[in-house]
């Protein structure tokens, strides 16, 4: 999709620090990271959210995107999120599960 930055990074477009590819995902170190380890994982293809998603295909890459990067990265304690919406959070809008660690986080969230 035109002006999507993440379709761009999916497209390398435009250069980020990427971490893992797979056939229908990517995932790259977050600009502004939020924890020691933050990482974005994405479809290559573009969904604005999770309300958009309609690929089985595609959900299961990201849960095994997820577990692949962790693995990679030696992380066995994370906190995965998905911020649907702006009241929830989201500011990009192309579908993204964060992945942070290497500090505590608190239940709940804010
Ligand atoms: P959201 O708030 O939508 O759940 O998360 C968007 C995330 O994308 C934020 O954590 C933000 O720091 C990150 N982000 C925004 N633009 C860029 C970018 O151009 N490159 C990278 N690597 N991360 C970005
Ligand atoms: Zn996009």
């Amino acid at each position: 999709m035109e002006d999507c930055i993440f379709c761009k990074i999916a497209n390398k477009e435009i250069p980020s620090n990427l971490v893992y590819e797979d056939e229908n995902t990517v995932a790259f170190n977050d600009l502004n990271p939020q924890a020691p380890t933050h990482i974005l994982v994405i479809p290559k293809k573009h969904y604005a959210s999770l309300n958009e998603l309609d690929n089985e295909k595609v959900m299961s890459a990201l849960l095994t995107a997820v577990k692949n990067v962790t693995r990679k990265a030696g992380i066995k304690e994370y906190r995965t999120v998905i911020n649907t919406g702006e009241s929830a959070g989201q500011t990009v809008f192309h579908l993204h599960i964060h992945i942070l660690a290497g500090r505590p986080f608190k239940w709940p969230p804010g």
